[in-house]
């Protein structure tokens, strides 16, 4: 049996475990099972919805270390960073456990012809979740914990190579004694995608990944006139206007750049460094992602894991060579690692332009593009020149400088002094092709709500 959802250890390129695809019957059964639980799961009391959140965060602490052992083996991540996610997914479960009765509180309005007019948050019904193998557990949460604590019910489509994984999450809602159907795992090819966002009774759909992944989901809710969420790729800006403190900015900056093997959506892409601290900050940030030891995850010695498959480390190749074709200046790697395993040198390139793959693609993977810019000014110019716009970091000691330049950054989130990164209660999302909505936060809790009014005289 050769199967779309496979665990491919990708340390080793070894297939360890095959799952088959739903068929259409069991598809059809589930959209009627998720329905049906939403009847129920609607007229809960939002604080009896919460109590199987807090639960599953307590089961993620008891089971951290087998959670975090099966994201190393099917998508390579670190155990440290696998730890760690594992503990973030439990911060947002119990987030939404304490939260949500205020968060989804009715809204009294003061309407200008008088009388009464309040906005109830009510559900909408089964929303479909497709999501990527990067974060298998933090993805999943950020949409499940607050949709399930508004009454929402989940259909999860993961992606094909973490099935396990996806199982695992699904085992803690069951075990953390969700309601039945209330949360349920799919594996469903492509098509089947299509059908579920087609069918009457599926209310919403939210989907995190590429552009084109995005494009097809959204497409077909937008056929259907239902609602997307879409979370899709960045090119984040890592703007740095002052050498007050170079080491902690390189720091920053490839803590930035390397989290997750550089396989994440906000991870800082583009350093755009003004000139006076721009060849200091080269000369460290290349002696910083030289110490990067490419290994099995498994090892204590390995700080930098293999990319999630070997077609990933191949498409970054392609990217970084056309940049060296075309004239960009490799610092620090430019290679794959001379090992098995899905791995590409950390690296460093300079003098990329416009004509080149790196200047306006994403970059999944562990390649810094580090730009010298003379001012501010020029820097936003550069920030800005992206079809992209999740997140970005403004770097400076005056932090009021730091504020105004972030105003004039173009994404959905700036993190001023820091990489940008994700917090159990603060909005998540981006703008142009990086995506549409948020997700976490009173603004993600509320995209897939029906903000009913109720006029009284
Ligand atoms: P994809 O977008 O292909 O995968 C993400 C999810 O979408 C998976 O569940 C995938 O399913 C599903 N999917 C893919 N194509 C379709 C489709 N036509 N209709 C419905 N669902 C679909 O990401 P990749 O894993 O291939 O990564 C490619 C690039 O996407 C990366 O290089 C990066 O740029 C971007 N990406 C961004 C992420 C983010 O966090 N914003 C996360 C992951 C990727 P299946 O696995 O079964 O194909």
């Amino acid at each position: 049996m050769s199967s779309k959802f496979t665990t491919i250890n990708p340390a080793t390129g070894e297939t360890v475990k095959e799952f088959p695809t739903a068929d259409d019957a069991e598809i059809a059964a589930l959209i009627e099972d998720s329905a049906t639980a939403f009847q129920t799961w609607r007229t809960t009391p939002v604080e009896d919805r919460t109590p199987p959140l807090s639960r599953a965060a307590d089961l993620m602490d008891e089971r951290r270390d087998e959670l975090a052992a099966m994201l190393t083996l099917e998508m390579g991540k670190l155990p440290d960073e696998a730890g760690a996610e594992v503990d973030l997914c439990a911060r947002i479960l119990r987030y939404y456990a304490k939260e949500a009765p205020r968060l989804l509180a009715d809204e009294t309005l003061s309407p200008n012809s008088g009388g009464q007019a309040v906005l109830k948050h009510e559900p909408i019904g089964p929303v479909l979740g497709v999501m990527p193998w990067n974060f298998p557990y933090y993805q999943v949460t950020r949409l499940a914990a607050p949709n399930l604590a508004a009454g929402n019910t989940i259909i999860l489509k993961h992606a094909s190579n973490t099935p396990q994984s996806a199982l695992a999450f699904e085992q803690i809602m069951t075990d953390a004694l969700l309601p039945q159907d209330c949360y349920r795992n799919v594996f469903a090819d492509n098509d089947q995608i299509q059908t579920m966002i087609a069918d009457e009774r599926i209310r919403g759909a939210s989907l995190t990944g590429s552009e084109g992944a995005g494009s097809a989901v959204a497409g077909g809710a937008g056929t259907n006139l239902k609602k997307s969420i879409l979370e899709l790729g960045g090119s984040d800006p890592f703007i740095v206007l002052d050498a007050d403190d170079l080491d902690a900015a390189v720091e920053a900056a490839a803590a930035g750049r390397m989290t997750n093997s550089g396989q994440s959506c906000i991870a800082s892409k583009r350093l755009i460094i003004l000139d006076d601290s721009y060849d200091e900050f080269v000369r460290l940030l290349t002696e910083k992602m030289s110490q990067f030891v490419a290994g099995d995850p498994n090892d204590p010695a390995t700080t930098m894991a293999p990319l999630s498959s070997e077609q990933a480390a191949a498409d970054l190749m392609e990217q970084v060579e056309d940049a060296i074709d075309h004239g960009a200046q490799v610092h620090t790697g430019g290679k794959r690692v001379d090992r098995p395993g899905a791995f590409v040198q950390p690296t460093v390139l300079t003098g990329v332009t416009p004509q080149m793959r790196a200047y306006s693609e994403e970059l999944f993977g562990p390649v810094a593009v580090v730009y010298s810019v003379a001012d501010e000014d020029e820097a936003i110019a550069l920030a800005n020149d992206s079809s992209f716009g999740l997140g970005g970091t403004v770097v400076s000691a005056d932090i009021e400088k730091a504020q105004r330049v972030a105003d004039r950054v173009d994404t959905g989130m700036v993190w001023i002094n820091q990489a940008t990164w994700t917090e159990p209660d603060l909005p998540f999302g981006g703008t142009k092709r990086s995506g549409v909505g948020r997700e976490l936060g009173a603004e993600g809790i509320q995209e897939f709500i029906n903000k009913k009014l109720i006029r009284t005289p």
